[in-house]
């Protein structure tokens, strides 16, 4: 099987103003100091507001750091205030877009549906971005036996016909071990990868073999090694680790 080259993605969440650029820049210096490279993509995305920012920032030569967004409108505009297009993020600089995150499919915050996250990564992918498209079961879902249903759920009602490999990432981020530091067992994530990289191929044929599904959820320098290890991991979502860049570069070490 072809193994997908690994992704690495830090999401920022809403935390940074213009001073945490130099965490990027920290970033950035230490994967150009690296030896040997890493061997995985690595992509930060900051809030809305530092896109175009961070872009500039990783622009300079020998810099590797891709700039993502964290959530998209469906639209490409129009009378939708404080939203932001995907054709936007592409203009400021993102190559990808996170849809679906847990947070923004919460019930009490943002209830996003299946569809709503499907409709955001047609809209990804109409701007020339990458869908990083997040799925997960929480904690009460897990007690009653209902993960690998819950994952599969999101996975076929979030995932658009027509994806491609080189347009469409998975993230399956347990809801419960997101900013917990609880992290599923190693055979309770290969169970869930494994689970989805057979419904990718299902739906996509040969390039489902190819989609790179990522483990989020309490991800740290310590346990980083051992995720990649297993089984259909193809790299990982980080959050809280992700803002400092001896963390994150913590992190990406293990796929040196
Ligand atoms: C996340 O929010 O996507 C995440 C994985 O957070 P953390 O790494 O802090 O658990």
């Amino acid at each position: 099987m072809t193994t997908p080259r690994p992704l690495v993605a830090g999401n920022w969440k809403m935390n940074g103003l213009v001073a945490a650029l130099d965490e990027l820049g920290a970033l950035d210096a230490g994967l150009k100091a690296s030896d040997p490279a890493p061997v995985c993509d690595v992509m930060i995305c900051p809030p809305a507001t530092l896109l175009a920012q961070a872009a500039r920032r990783v622009k300079g030569p020998g810099s590797s750091i891709l700039i993502g967004a964290q959530n998209c409108h469906r639209e490409v505009s129009g009378a939708y205030t404080g939203d932001v297009s995907a054709e936007m993020l592409a203009e400021a600089g993102a190559r990808a877009v996170i849809v679906g995150h847990s947070e923004r499919r919460d019930k009490a915050t943002y209830a996003e549906t299946d569809e709503q996250v499907m409709e955001k990564a047609q809209a990804c992918w109409r701007g020339g971005l990458s869908a990083i498209i997040c799925i997960g079961e929480t904690e009460s879902q897990r007690r009653g036996g209902e993960a690998l249903a819950v994952v599969s759920g999101q996975l076929l009602g979030s995932l658009p016909e027509g994806a491609k490999a080189e347009n469409t990432v998975i993230a399956y981020e347990p809801v419960w071990a997101i900013g917990s530091g609880l992290t599923p067992t190693v055979d309770d994530v290969a169970e869930v990868h494994d689970l989805i990289r057979k419904l990718l191929v299902e739906r996509m044929g040969n390039a489902g073999k190819r989609v790179r599904i990522l483990y989020g959820g309490s991800v740290k320098p310590a346990n980083a090694r051992e995720l990649m290890g297993v089984s259909n991991v193809n790299g990982a979502l980080v959050g809280g680790a992700s803002l400092k860049a001896a963390d994150f570069l913590g992190i990406i070490a293990a796929y040196a």
